[in-house]
């Protein structure tokens, strides 16, 4: 359930939840109030009108249930809200479909804003293929065009799909073209793009060796990250999320929440199918998730991702996860993994 009184103090960029919220009610309440001046006043506000209040809704809505609230007054509304200029508009936010919550009409939405011209929509939905349904060329195809129109997020997924030749071989890894793809997006503001470029600097991977240029680039990621994490912090306190680094943290949410879900899933049909694994199903066991937890990306091929050098039981889809996981989890758990693994190796276990 959403608390509005958590969002009356928002800024101006976080405030658009609840502007959407408002927007909404003032839909609905247009819709029901022009229904008691009569039909006729509802059936002559021109279509122009009630589509520019609905792009603005689509715009700054906080959810995909806002749009929808707005859908659902009238056929009229549902009509309009459908149409490509309100799509087209629809924000980060707007899109940021729930695992929970996916469903044929979810992916038919996403399709439509997509199509509409939505590069958030895009994006999304591009992420959700590649990783999560396995549609690796569509996921790639979508991820590219978002990235065409000049998407951070989606220039630092094709960076990540690069680096690791996802959805190929070996064969398909691409450093050269990851940090150009990263270049991009940290010059549009990707902070994880931006402290990808600089592990890349500082360990001569897929560019020259700059320590000196990596390090000034970490730094800045790490200061544009504590800047991001004190502003919302002041905004909606100590368990306030970061910024969204344009829909990113809304996709990483939907792949973490879908492989949960998937995960809870299987041992129940597995006990319904009386317990029984072929070999491509085990095939299919053998891929990690990122283990930075707030990453969600998973491989497409066995042993695709990086492992921590130390301790060998963490794995992680690029530089940047690593890095953060690192100082969100990982050092404290590095060293007594390290162990775990000696022991083992030394014969130890029964
Ligand atoms: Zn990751
Ligand atoms: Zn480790």
């Amino acid at each position: 359930m959403r608390k509005p009184t958590r969002r009356r103090r928002s800024s101006s960029i976080r405030s658009g939840g609840a502007e959407a919220a408002t927007l909404a009610v003032a839909a609905a309440k247009l819709g029901v109030a022009l229904r008691h001046g009569g039909v006729d006043a509802f059936d002559r506000l021109p279509d122009d009108l009630v589509l520019a209040v609905l792009a603005a809704l689509a715009a700054r809505a906080g959810s995909p249930t806002d749009l929808a609230a707005a859908a659902l007054t009238c056929r009229r509304f549902r009509d309009l809200a459908a149409h490509p200029a309100v799509l087209s508009r629809a924000a980060g936010t707007a899109v940021a479909v729930r695992a929970g919550a996916w469903s044929e009409a979810a992916h038919r939405f996403l399709r439509r804003c997509a199509a509409a011209g939505s590069l958030h929509a895009t994006y999304f939905l591009g992420m959700v293929r590649f990783y999560c349904l396995g549609s690796w060329a569509a996921g790639a195809a979508l991820l590219a065009r978002a990235a065409g129109g000049g998407h951070a997020a989606a220039l630092y997924a094709l960076a990540v799909v690069r680096f690791n030749g996802s959805g190929g071989g070996k064969a398909d890894k691409d450093p050269r073209a990851g940090v150009a793809l990263c270049a991009r997006a940290a010059w549009l503001g990707h902070v994880p793009a931006l402290r990808e470029l600089g592990h890349c600097l500082q360990d001569g991977y897929g560019a020259r060796r700059d320590a000196a240029a990596g390090r000034h680039f970490l730094l800045h990621a790490a200061a544009r990250e504590l800047a991001a994490a004190s502003s919302s912090a002041r905004r909606r306190g100590p368990a306030g999320e970061q910024d969204d680094h344009g829909g990113a943290a809304a996709a990483s949410r939907f792949m973490v929440e879908w492989w949960a879900l998937m995960s809870a899933e299987k041992p129940a049909a597995s006990a319904a199918d009386g317990i029984r694994c072929g070999a491509g199903e085990d095939a299919e066991e053998e891929l990690r998730l990122c283990s930075h937890a707030r990453c969600g990306r998973r491989e497409t091929r066995r042993h695709e991702f990086r492992r921590c050098s130390v301790c060998g039981s963490a794995n992680y889809c690029s530089r940047a996860c690593q890095a953060l996981d690192w100082k969100r989890a990982h050092r404290g758990r590095c060293g007594a993994a390290a162990a775990a693994a000696r022991w083992l190796a030394a014969g130890n276990a029964y």
